[in-house]
């Protein structure tokens, strides 16, 4: 997935920028909003957020769907590039065509992560194959890679079995990281989770948190209740820190997206596609992709990469924007 939108804005987050870490359980409500993805979709993304940028080194999220793509192209999103985060796709319905500058070429299908490091720099394109199932619906997040490892060479997993933990009616696929004990095999550069949970009917369960992390929960499908407040799918629940459990309970056929990691202390600079530390880090990705340096070439997508946006003509103070 990536940034379509033609006037992207820098945005300023980690290190305490904007609305610090949450020292404490909180339970803020924050709104996605919705941001077209080319001309075929939309998606609502939660992350950043005017009023919460990150979640532990969690620093974009994107949902889509559940969206009817029969007869239709469905997702077209074509080569672009990254650098300094790792890309998390996962989809609850449907499915996408990854291919990327390493040579990869992965169909994603439920259940299964596909992630993508880009380290220093990576290209890749996202698309429905030519045959594809009626419905999509997913995620895609973001995970800003800490100084020591942004440079990195890029790579890309794909993990068709992931650890599933069990427990009074909920049941956990941990995609990314660690929770309550279960390690997901993908790469990961800071402390962090990402998990899908299922909640049977009725279910009442207290799932074990690490209170040095803080948290935040989305609805993929259904409505639940998340430590006493109402979650339906539009909203991000962010939970702060300082939490050992969470009370989740919820109707039928209910799935959430539970993100945490440790509070990520390093300053960032987000624009377009690029999670750099100043924006001189922006302005020269920008340059090498419309250059053709750097981000590689993506073989099999049928059209053009996309071209970078301007950039804008202001520069953030280094302290960013508060509200
Ligand atoms: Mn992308």
């Amino acid at each position: 997935m990536s940034n379509l939108e033609r006037d992207p804005q820098e945005t300023q987050c980690g290190g305490g920028v904007g609305v610090a870490v949450a020292a404490a359980p909180v339970r803020e409500v924050l709104s996605g909003r919705d941001v077209p993805l080319g001309r075929f979709a939309v998606v609502r993304r939660f992350l950043p957020h005017g009023q919460r940028r990150m979640v532990g080194a969690w620093c974009f999220l994107d949902y889509f769907g559940p969206e009817d793509v029969a007869g239709r192209p469905g997702m077209r999103v074509p080569p672009h590039p990254h650098t300094g985060l790792q890309t998390v796709s996962w989809l609850v319905e449907g499915e996408v065509l990854h291919r990327d500058s390493l040579g990869s070429r992965q169909a994603v299908r439920p259940g299964e992560l596909s992630l993508m490091t880009s380290g220093h720099g990576i290209s890749h394109s996202e698309e429905s194959p030519g045959q594809h199932p009626p419905i999509l619906h997913g995620v895609q997040l973001w995970v800003a890679l800490p100084d020591a490892y942004r440079h990195t060479e890029p790579g890309f997993e794909h993990h068709p079995t992931l650890p599933v933990l069990h427990e009074s009616g909920l049941t956990a696929t941990v995609v990314v990281g660690e929770l309550a004990g279960a390690r997901s095999p993908a790469s990961v550069y800071s402390g962090i989770v990402g998990a899908d949970l299922t909640l049977g009917p009725a279910a009442q369960a207290r799932l074990p948190l690490e209170p040095g992390f803080e948290y935040a929960a989305i609805v993929l499908l259904g409505a639940a209740d998340v430590d006493g407040v109402a979650l339906a799918p539009g909203s991000l629940l962010y939970l702060g820190t300082g939490r050992s459990q969470l009370a989740l309970h919820a109707g039928p056929r209910t799935r959430l997206l539970l993100l945490g990691g440790e509070p990520f202390e390093e300053q960032l600079v987000m624009w377009w596609n690029f999670v750099g530390r100043s924006h001189e880090d922006i302005v020269q990705a920008r340059q090498d992709w419309a250059g053709g340096h750097r981000f590689g070439t993506v073989r099999g997508y049928d059209g053009d990469p996309l071209p970078a946006p301007p950039m804008p003509t202001t520069r953030l103070k280094p302290r960013g924007r508060h509200r």
